[in-house]
């Protein structure tokens, strides 16, 4: 069943085993795998219920206010860093790029080695990332799905010897429309949405959309389950309010959400940890201007990668495509004035992509009763900052190696690169805060899993230290950022953690 603010009044009760705070990447699969096990299921949604057969216009503007979390505007708190989410039925999965990396082997090692994290290797999750590839369709893109700045970024990289390859996506007959960043209109996408929620409700679960959860309730050191408003979708007014009793309380509402709610909520504070060591993998842009047409809005943003300089000391990033709309472009290209005017007016020649660049955890989230909002910070340190600058250059080098005329570099002072010979500038300009046009559309890590309760929030198996029955499963437990885009992994650690909850169901139940 799922319900929204237009059926709703008044003060609702609800009595469950487990309560899942979100829709997205870590709530859909943990919800499915509960209700499927004959678990009684709660999902509550922050974000509308929107379809594609209703909903989604591929217009920028109007579903970029319905589908992301403040209308696609939330930044850190100084304006320097644009922090992306999705707030609807699905979470970010409805608005992302649908590109699909497993978590690299060296990452979860390296969680174990430094953070105690044991349970978590890539055998122990290999079941569940296979279950997810094949739930959600997680293929390699088809040659037509591969657009034309996707294939000049293949052709640049082989011209320099660089290791590329075709996308792996979570889609079903891509209709190469486009505009996969706001909702797909085909359905095509596999996202959240009509993969793993469906999949729960239809196994017994209810959604609750329209609804966030504003506390979480505890007793003697468990929790007891939620508290949360509905709120009208147009007016924002609470028109009920929910009050739910769980045994299990799972927290997926994101990696800047879930901290501030625990905050908001007064728990998990006991290692200091929770809402720090904030990870966005820092995503600079760059836009090529070819001399021929490359009509970059055609067909799937994400159509390759080059891997070339993923390792760490090779660089520690991935180059990926994107493309955008003409909003997207005007924003993402970072240039305003004549230069934004001249460049969109040869919109059709232009090609863009980013990076993936691993960063530490360089932010934090600070939940604030004034606003009622998270306070987002995140300044990047040294190391992050010559990766960020060389991930630059590397996109430079290879869009003039793949016949760029001009190559415009994502700083607030203007870099238009004519030649590969010019790309040592990218060095000489600073990339601290507000110098640098940067996107963090991936954040993790503020709610840090680990074996120490002194230093970490939540265990190995998603359970805060601090309060019993309650569980982080989503990106926000991850100890440091994963270094590929992190929807497969963020699935399949909460497929993952659902089995091992109910393997020990008595534990729980
Ligand atoms: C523009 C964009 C492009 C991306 N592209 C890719 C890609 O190509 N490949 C990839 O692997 N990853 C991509 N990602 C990232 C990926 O989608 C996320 O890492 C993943 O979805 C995170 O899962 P999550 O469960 O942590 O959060 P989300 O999927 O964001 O879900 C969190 C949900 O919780 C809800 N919520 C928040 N607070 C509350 C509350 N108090 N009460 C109730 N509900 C609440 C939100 O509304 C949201 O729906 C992209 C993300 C964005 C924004």
């Amino acid at each position: 069943m799922i319900r929204e603010a237009k059926d709703l009044s008044g003060e609702i009760h609800e009595e469950v085993d487990v309560v899942v705070v979100g829709s997205g990447a870590g709530g859909g699969p943990f919800a499915y795998k509960m209700a499927q096990a004959g678990k009684s299921v709660l999902i509550i949604e922050a974000g509308g219920y929107y379809t594609a057969d209703k909903d989604f216009t591929e217009k920028e503007g109007e579903m970029s206010r319905k589908l992301y979390v403040e209308g696609g505007a939330q930044a850190t708190a100084d304006g320097s860093v644009g922090v992306y989410q999705g707030k609807c039925v699905g979470g970010s999965t409805v608005i992302n790029g649908m590109m699909c990396f497993r978590p690299p082997e060296r990452v979860l090692q390296s969680w174990e080695d430094k953070f105690g994290v044991t349970g978590l290797s890539y055998q122990d999750l290999l079941p569940s990332i296979l279950e997810v590839e094949q739930t959600i369709n997680s293929t390699e893109n088809l040659p037509h799905e591969i657009n034309i700045p996707n294939r000049l970024m293949m052709k640049g990289a082989d011209a320099l010897g660089w290791s590329n390859a075709p996308i792996w996506r979570n889609k079903q007959d891509c209709a190469i429309s486009g505009f996969c960043m706001q909702g797909c209109a085909y359905d095509r996408k596999r996202s959240m949405l009509v993969t793993y929620v469906p999949m729960a409700v239809e196994s017994g679960a209810t959604l609750y959309a329209d609804t966030e959860v504003d506390r979480i309730l505890t007793r003697g050191g468990r929790t007891t389950g939620v508290v949360a408003s509905v709120r009208d979708r147009d007016t924002r007014e609470v028109v009920a309010t929910l009050h739910v009793k769980a045994r299990i309380v799972a927290l997926a509402a994101g990696a800047i959400q879930t901290p501030a709610l625990l905050q908001r909520s007064e728990l998990c504070s006991h290692s200091g940890q929770l809402g720090k060591n904030l990870a966005i993998h820092p995503g600079p842009s760059t836009v090529a201007l070819f001399p021929q047409p490359v009509y970059g809005w055609v067909g799937p943003p994400g159509g390759s990668y080059i891997d070339e300089f993923h390792e760490h000391d090779k660089g520690g990033f991935l180059i990926e495509g994107m493309s955008f709309g003409p909003m997207g472009m005007a924003v993402y290209m970072g240039q305003f004035g004549k230069l934004q005017r001249d460049l969109m007016r040869d919109y059709t020649r232009l090609a863009t992509c980013l990076t993936v660049v691993h960063d530490p955890g360089c932010g934090s989230v600070q939940y604030n009763p004034k606003t009622g909002k998270a306070d987002i910070t995140y300044v990047l340190d040294d190391e992050t900052q010559q990766r960020v600058k060389e991930s630059i250059a590397a996109m430079a080098r290879m869009w003039f190696a793949a016949g760029a005329q001009k190559v415009m570099a994502p700083f607030t002072k203007p870099l238009v690169l004519e030649s590969a010979d010019e790309i040592d500038s990218v060095y000489e300009l600073s990339v601290g805060p507000s110098d640098i046009n940067i996107s963090g559309p991936h954040p993790q890590g503020t709610a840090r899993m680990g074996a120490d309760p002194d230093h970490s929030v939540v265990d190995a198996r998603g359970e805060t230290h601090d309060v019993k029955g309650l569980f982080v499963i989503d990106t926000s437990a991850f100890p440091t950022s994963i270094d590929v885009n992190p929807q497969i992994s963020t699935m399949s650690i909460s497929t993952h953690r659902a089995l091992t909850i109910l393997s020990d169901s008595s534990r729980y139940f």
